[in-house]
């Protein structure tokens, strides 16, 4: 036994000895590779047994951020994504097809199309598109991003869950319906390596506050190359939501008093299109003269008579139609979302709620 594993250890020296490398030939590593992205990808190359080209172009991806795309012997092509800081150094690839001058592969359930030419020396990356979604084409016509906030103990899958359902129905009872509507979700894992946003519950009506939400957001639409025109600082806690009337973050927990109540989006994402509070005149009024020239762009509703204790105005503009959604328009009479969350409300009522939002 022992002889054999002598004998081994000569066969592997003798291998070593003759592997031909990179340096062993007279090449420097900065030669080795022509479009070399990272020191770690020339070290790798000069380490192989023979010089190798990896033909290696970075690009941002909207959706992925810096993401590498690299031509194999082969004629095949892989997609490096994943960590935008040293993308080539993360383990994440898939394979593309090459179809003419596109590559086609999939990431994380998207369908992704990359124009590429080649070069002399490689390959330059055109554009990239998706049939499926205009955040990767850039022709959204609006786009909602969620932050992750508070603690949403790493289940990416409800947060994006019910992060859609939100989405879902302030697009379905807005001008949005007619148009391209992009959504981001923002990863837990990013948010945890970038953001200061664990712990906003307590604090959700402070104004530095909200600026930590709207720094993460600004952040991850650096990151990834697309940019957002509303932001919702998702958490996964019950109480209230708040909102200022000039900024593009909301704050909105899931619902109040451990119920799910998924229009308390729209109702936030409303104050930022300068709709006021239908539940309260006190609170109306108050905001209606917040602003030096805005003012409330809905009417308090008539049949509360300035009333203190108001559902909110109706009839709705128009109602959620979608699949159904617990604890959204329950009831024989359909309520604004700017109205007290409790499940009636339904949409943006017709005195200048439903067209401020489009
Ligand atoms: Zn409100």
């Amino acid at each position: 036994m022992k002889k054999l594993i002598f004998a081994l250890i000569i066969v592997l020296l003798a291998l070593n000895v003759y592997a031909q490398r990179c340096q062993d030939v007279g090449v420097k590593c900065s030669e080795c590779c022509k479009n070399p992205v990272s020191s770690d990808n020339s070290k790798i190359c000069c380490e192989e047994k023979s010089c190798v080209d990896r033909l290696q172009t970075t690009a941002i991806v909207p959706l992925l951020g810096n993401v590498t795309f690299e031509k194999l012997d082969d004629e095949k092509y892989v997609v490096w994504y994943g960590d935008s800081k040293n993308v080539f150094g993360k383990t994440k690839f898939v394979y593309a097809e090459k179809l003419g001058n596109k590559l086609s592969y999939t990431i994380n359930n998207q369908d992704y199309e990359t124009e590429i030419s080649d070069t002399s020396c490689g390959f330059n990356v055109l554009k990239t598109t998706s049939k499926k979604n205009c955040i990767v084409d850039r022709s959204c016509d609006f786009t909602l991003m969620f932050v992750p906030v508070d603690n949403w103990l790493d289940d990416q899958a409800l947060f994006e869950n019910l992060a859609k359902q939100r989405a879902d129905f302030f697009q379905d009872i807005s001008l949005f319906k007619e148009k391209n509507f992009g959504i981001i979700y923002v990863p837990i894992d990013y948010v945890k390596k970038n953001c200061d946003v664990a712990n906003i519950r307590n604090d959700h009506t402070g104004f530095l506050t909200h600026l930590k939400m709207k720094n993460c957001a600004d952040s991850y639409s650096d990151a990834i190359g697309a940019d957002y025109d509303r932001a919702v600082g998702f958490s996964d806690t019950f109480g209230q939501g708040y909102a200022f009337f000039i900024n593009k973050i909301v704050f909105v927990p899931r619902g109040f008093d451990n119920i799910d109540f998924p229009s308390v989006a729209s109702h936030e994402l409303g104050h930022t299109y300068w709709l006021c509070d239908e539940y309260s005149y006190k609170e109306y009024s108050r905001e209606n003269t917040e602003g030096i020239v805005l003012k409330c762009k809905n009417k308090f509703p008539d049949y509360c008579k300035e009333s203190n204790d108001c559902d909110g105005n109706t009839p709705v503009y128009r109602e959620y139609s979608q699949t159904y959604l617990k604890n959204v328009c329950e009831g024989d009479v359909k309520y604004s979302v700017m109205g007290p969350t409790g499940g009636y409300e339904c949409g943006y009522d017709k005195t200048g709620g439903y067209n401020a939002i489009q």
